[in-house]
């Protein structure tokens, strides 16, 4: 089937086609017969299958066949949970409804609002927007939503788990009842398929890539390494020729931003992406990681979720997610469409756990590859308690380990205690140093202050036998 087949205006197909799309993807086949006939629609697809053009086409055909005059209040609403979601909902609306009388607005929060409120003021056909700054500038009396005729519930399950929900129930509780309903969700919580019964009437179901399962089209490959020794291997790993573009998953904001810099210290461009820079930043490094400028891009789940980066060759773990369901996300980023693309996952002892749970959601055990920095602490670090204020560690040196600073912590003899005398239930930090050919090992002196013996293995092999153990 090619998007001839399906029944579309020749400008939207001319759109499509200068897109570089030549098939429809299976959610945009079975989609845009549903929502040209009018029908309500319950979407079950992960980013990466192509649904904005599923819902996009369908709505600006309506728009451009029906149009109505008089004020230009918006006539479709996508309601979705992040900026750069937001953002590329806009484009692929702009880009596909050249040439047609539809115009567009997006809203979303972290920005002034007056370029926002001349759009509305202006006159729009549809508008993509995110829940907060939607219903402040609702509440501020900006937009009217009477002649809403389409409604679209964008990830669904992401609004939920991003605590947007109840301005979501606010928003949809002001809109006309008689309408048409989409709604779309990776996943498919209780909740989410409690609001889908209040939202959609009698329902079109369409399903395509449950989240468990990955995507086949990807390469995937698992890297045991130390902690200390993640910087080195992807530094490594960046440089091979293959590599074209790499989004690269930090668990944390703070440790997106430590990869930027030791990343940039070992001569390699790269921009971080995540929740507490500006809208400004995360724009400026995702136009200049699409163009090419940068070829990587350090992300937390949460920023990435939605980016839309055509062509991204390589997705690299270089943490192992915390819920196992993100590792299908982020590998989503990589082979869209059709295309095939490389996922390498990162594995340290202490993550030997959420390793077990993502191979357990996907069905299979990831290939392990050999490398230079092969795992050798297969001791999981003891967890840190919470420290009593003043005890609080204040610093972390160099290499981002704790150091205690205050108090001194002396034993009745006046002398700093001894490993044997440490504070109970907190384990003296493992100090590393950097030993020869830039390998990170542990010293001589922390060797000997180490709270439990760390066993050494030679090969990831050893260390899948130690996991099979745990
Ligand atoms: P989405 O799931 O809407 O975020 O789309 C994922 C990616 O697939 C985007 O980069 C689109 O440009 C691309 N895409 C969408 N539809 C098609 C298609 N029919 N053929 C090729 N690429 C597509």
């Amino acid at each position: 089937m090619d998007f001839n087949d399906l029944p579309l205006l020749p400008r939207l197909r001319q759109n499509v086609a200068a897109s570089g799309y030549t098939n429809p993807t299976p959610i945009q086949r079975s989609a845009i017969p549903v929502v040209l006939d009018g029908r309500d629609l319950l979407g079950c697809a992960q980013t990466g299958t192509g649904k904005t053009a599923a819902f996009a086409l369908p709505i600006l055909q309506h728009l451009a066949l029906e149009p109505i005059g008089g004020s230009r209040l918006p006539r479709a609403l996508i309601l979705t949970p992040t900026r750069e979601l937001a953002l590329q909902i806009g484009e692929q609306f702009e880009h596909f409804g050249k040439g047609l009388p539809v115009r567009c607005a997006v809203i979303f929060g972290g920005v002034n609002q007056n370029p926002q409120v001349e759009a509305l003021k202006r006159g729009i056909d549809v508008l993509v927007a995110c829940p907060g700054r939607l219903w402040d500038l609702m509440n501020q009396g900006f937009v009217a939503l009477d002649k809403l005729e389409i409604f679209v519930l964008d990830e669904a399950d992401r609004m939920l788990d991003m605590g947007f929900i109840h301005d979501v129930k606010r928003i949809i509780a002001k809109l006309p009842r008689q309408r048409q309903t989409l709604l779309f969700s990776a996943t498919m919580p209780p909740e989410v398929e409690e609001l889908a019964l209040s939202l959609l009437k009698n329902p079109e179901t369409v399903k395509v890539d449950p989240v468990s399962t990955p995507v086949e089209a990807i390469e995937q490959k698992l890297f045991y390494v130390d902690k200390a020794n993640k910087k080195f291997l992807l530094a490594q790993l960046l440089s091979r020729p293959e590599v074209e573009n790499c989004l690269v998953f930090s668990k944390t904001k703070h440790g997106a931003d430590r990869i930027v810099r030791e990343l940039k210290r070992a001569g390699i461009d790269a921009d971080a992406i995540h929740g507490d820079k500006s809208q400004t930043a995360r724009q400026r490094a995702l136009s200049r990681f699409k163009s090419g400028e940068s070829r990587v891009l350090v992300a937390t789940d949460i920023a990435a979720r939605g980016l839309d980066i055509a062509g991204l060759s390589h997705v690299i773990n270089y943490d192992q997610p915390m819920e196992p369901e993100a590792y299908i996300h982020r590998i989503g980023r990589t082979g869209r469409a059709g295309k095939t693309g490389v996922a390498w996952s990162f594995c340290c002892v202490d993550e030997l756990k959420q390793l077990n749970q993502v191979e357990k959601l996907i069905g299979k055990r990831l290939p392990s590859q050999e490398h230079n920095w092969p795992m050798e602490i297969t001791t999981p670090s003891e967890p840190q308690p919470r420290m009593p204020r003043g005890e609080r560690v204040a610093k972390v040196n160099r290499r981002g380990e704790a150091v205690v600073t205050k108090p001194q912590n002396k034993s009745a003899s006046g002398k700093t205690p001894t490993h044997a005398q440490a504070p109970a239930g907190r384990a003296p930090a493992q100090r590393i140093t950097i030993g020869g050919g830039g390998r990170v090992q542990p010293s001589g002196e922390s060797r000997k202050q180490m709270p439990a013996p760390v066993r050494r293995v030679n090969s990831a092999h050893q260390a899948r036998i130690k996991r099979a153990d745990t």
